[in-house]
């Protein structure tokens, strides 16, 4: 098998383990720099990380004035749908108390029902626009891979060849077809209400089961899959008990969104007199499988003001992971309270980027310095303890310890920064540089199971051209349906005003 060596790169996070006497630590050990690094992989697995590797080489890759990083890792994202509304939905406010655009503008978008009607070839689809959410897609991973995400959560509905495209990326995916038994609606802007169909809930769970058993077996060996109620409000119990009965029986995570605004919370209160995670835990799913996606208005938080205060130590006492997605709720007002706190707790944390943008590193600047803010306290949460959650936090949540890391034997997933970009001078502390100035400019290249998909700072594998023209494209054919799903029947520029009013000229 060939050897590929990184060879005498200035810079390198590897992983050290724990030695056994340090105490407890959720992941066995922690991201240290070395000064001086070769790496080695063969095939997709990396055989040497250190200062001096002896051993021979097919393939030299000059390491100098780079830093390697281990690869991201993305546990919570919509690329199919959510880039879509990039230039709507960023400042909309709702007439629901403390909620931004969720229930009331996420769904606005969709072919309107006479372009349908006149395109008998996709008519069976209905409103679902497959070459958009494809092109969508496509954009969404060119923009993690460009930010050193290795590894994402695909959670999408399902479409046709979803596992293809993706693989075809080169990107590590986790597929999660999310399938629900009630959909939102409101007819009035300011009540959610609920559209019930248990029947296609049922549906939902065997076409993900379908699913997510063809992507263990996908040829590429990059897919894997993991069962995705959608939400807490939207399953009825048996749902939510057999999808996770299901991931356990497959082995694979197990993931639905969970205290992620104040309307939900209130809706389960009314429903069952319990917040989101209590009903969870009644239920018995909770549990080192399970990822709630956000759970940020928990009953500690001051929206909520709970009674008493136990939904952290549920999460923290069954090895719950969390997946955080501070960007999205943080332009809408909202943040959770915070990081630090849940960490000292004991939770396991990943990031993930949900809806846009899917730049990753911009991702882990706004959980730090919104975990800073939230907590009022500076000190609460660290750099190091958010690039934890961006690597083996996320690894960890999806049952994995052979990536998001640099040590032999892990998966060859990792990217190279050059040292030399402005944004990263002076690079006394690389990570420091990268996180709170640099962003992703400064990641030239990036490895996924051994293979090459970013090359000074070029996606190989998407047509980004192609895509983002379709992107827009479907962007545009999306937004004409909007007056017929809003509630109010808005034209899209009442629905989504523009930031800025026109000039004279335009008017
Ligand atoms: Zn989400």
């Amino acid at each position: 098998m060939p050897t590929v060596l990184v060879k005498d790169a200035d810079w390198a996070v590897v992983w050290e383990n724990a030695a056994p006497e340090s105490g407890p630590n959720l992941y066995g050990g922690r991201h240290a720099f070395l000064k001086g690094c070769d790496l080695a992989f063969a095939d997709d697995r990396l055989v040497f990380v250190g200062p001096r590797y002896a051993g021979a080489a097919d393939t030299v890759i000059d390491g100098r004035g780079k830093m390697i990083l281990p690869g991201f890792v993305n546990i919570h994202s919509h690329p199919n749908s959510e880039p879509m509304l990039k230039g709507l939905s960023e400042e909309r406010k709702s007439r629901q108390l403390n909620m931004s655009s969720l229930y009331e503008y996420i769904f606005l978008l969709g072919r309107p029902a006479h372009d349908v009607a006149a395109d008998p070839d996709t008519a069976h689809f209905g409103i679902a626009d497959f070459a958009a959410y494809s092109a969508s897609c496509q954009v969404a991973i060119a923009e993690m891979l460009r930010s050193g995400v290795t590894c994402f959560v695909d959670y999408s509905a399902n479409r046709p060849n979803w596992l293809d495209e993706v693989a075809r990326t080169g990107i590590r995916t986790v597929v999660a077809p999310s399938f629900r038994s009630g959909e939102w609606y409101t007819e009035n802007g300011h009540e959610v209400l609920y559209r019930w169909n248990e029947p296609r809930g049922r549906q939902g769970l065997d076409t993900a089961v379908a699913l997510v058993m063809r992507a263990q077996q996908h040829p590429s060996g990059l897919l894997s899959g993991m069962m995705a109620p959608a939400q807490v409000d939207t399953c009825t119990a048996d749902l939510m008990v057999d999808a996770a009965a299901v991931a356990r029986d497959l082995s694979v995570p197990c993931q639905t969104h969970c205290a992620q605004s104040v309307v939900e919370m209130r809706e389960m209160f009314r429903r069952y007199g319990t917040t989101s995670v209590g009903w969870l835990e009644a239920l018995g799913v909770l549990g080192p499988h399970m990822i709630l996606g956000h759970a940020m208005f928990l009953d500690h938080h001051s929206w909520i003001r709970g009674p008493d205060h136990r939904d952290l130590d549920r999460i923290a006492d069954t090895g719950t992971s969390v997946a955080h997605c501070p960007n999205q709720f943080a332009r809408g007002g909202m943040v959770l309270e915070h990081f630090g706190k849940y960490a000292r707790r004991g939770v396991n944390l990943g990031l993930g980027t949900d809806t846009f943008p899917h730049n990753f590193v911009d991702e882990m600047r706004w959980a730090l310095v919104v975990a800073k803010i939230a907590s009022a306290d500076v000190g609460s949460t660290s750099l190091a303890e958010i690039f934890t959650a961006a690597t083996v936090g996320g690894a960890k949540a999806l049952g994995r310890d052979d990536i998001g890391r640099l040590a032999a034997g892990c998966k060859a997933d990792f990217s190279l920064v050059d040292l030399a970009h402005p944004a990263m001078q002076p690079a006394r502390d690389p990570l420091k540089s990268l996180v709170f100035s640099a962003l992703e400019r400064p990641i030239t290249d990036v490895y996924v199971a051994g293979k090459q998909v970013v090359r000074d700072g070029t996606v190989l594998t998407i047509d980004l051209e192609a895509n983002l023209a379709e992107l827009t494209a479907g962007q545009a054919r999306n937004m004409r349906g909007i007056p017929e799903r809003d509630w109010a029947k808005r034209s899209p520029d009442e629905a989504f005003p523009m930031s800025l009013g026109w000039a004279g000229s335009n008017r």
